[in-house]
């Protein structure tokens, strides 16, 4: 039985005192959001996939595959998706010293900037580590930290069937869902993941549900956000 801890409730509410995991809403919105690309295999086929739906969605990108797949961040963008921060070299960000912290997080959003010409507003840990020491300093780096509310997993890949299982039970207005498109290999499979993804956004675009980016489903700081990121000259509060 494989559970996600963001799939017990007490552990969703913990964690949304302190980052962004959903959104509170009564309108049918969703995020999707797709980690550790950008991918040459699966990235772009999400792209077309979208771009026939009318999706939108958010890829956080590791820093080193940016360096290696710029034209891929471009075509991200260029399809009007969000792009955010999810460090240089995906190492779990609570073990990291201090220097080496700020380290992963300044080089991975230098990277996006300089391929987009866009800061990105959010960042998500990998593979949501975190103690109050990173949350603190992703903010006062100028990023809004996100985990998400629902986690089925897909990286694990337990079979395109049970992803959309896990994600349908949980699916709810507001939802942020995590996703991969990429993984440490570079040659990684990511099949059931698209194959989940297509027939989901189908059934929950039938259901009436609309996907947006992570900005154009919270304009402004959710209130699951309760500390504002430190905006530069702005002293950390506490
Ligand atoms: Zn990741």
């Amino acid at each position: 039985m494989s559970r996600s801890l963001l799939d017990v409730a007490s552990v969703r509410e913990y964690l949304s005192r302190r980052l962004l995991c959903s959104m509170e809403t009564n309108d049918k919105v969703l995020a999707l959001t797709f980690d550790d690309g950008p991918n040459p295999h699966h990235t772009p086929r999400l792209l077309d996939m979208f771009a026939a739906k009318g999706i939108d969605a958010t890829f956080f990108v590791v820093g080193r595959r940016v360096r290696r797949f710029p034209e891929i961040l471009k075509a991200v963008q260029d399809a009007g998706h969000e792009i955010g921060n999810h460090t240089n070299h995906h190492i779990p960000m609570s073990l990291l010293p201090p220097a080496l912290l700020r380290r992963e997080i300044r080089v991975c959003g230098e990277l996006i900037e300089s391929t987009t010409g866009q800061r990105p507003r959010f960042l998500r840990p990998p593979m949501g580590w975190i103690n109050d020491y990173v949350l603190k300093t992703i903010r006062s780096m100028g990023y809004e930290p996100v985990i998400g509310s629902i986690h089925p997993q897909d990286s694990r890949r337990p079979g395109r069937d049970k992803i959309i299982q896990r994600v349908r039970k949980r699916v709810e207005p507001g939802s942020v869902i995590i996703l991969h498109d990429g993984g440490w290999w570079l040659g990684v499979d990511r099949e059931q993941t698209l194959e989940a993804v297509d027939i989901l956004t189908d059934e929950l675009l039938e259901a009436g549900y609309r996907f947006l980016t992570l900005s154009g489903m919270c304009p402004r700081l959710s209130p699951h956000s309760p500390e504002k990121p430190a905006s530069p000259g702005t002293p950390p509060r506490q």
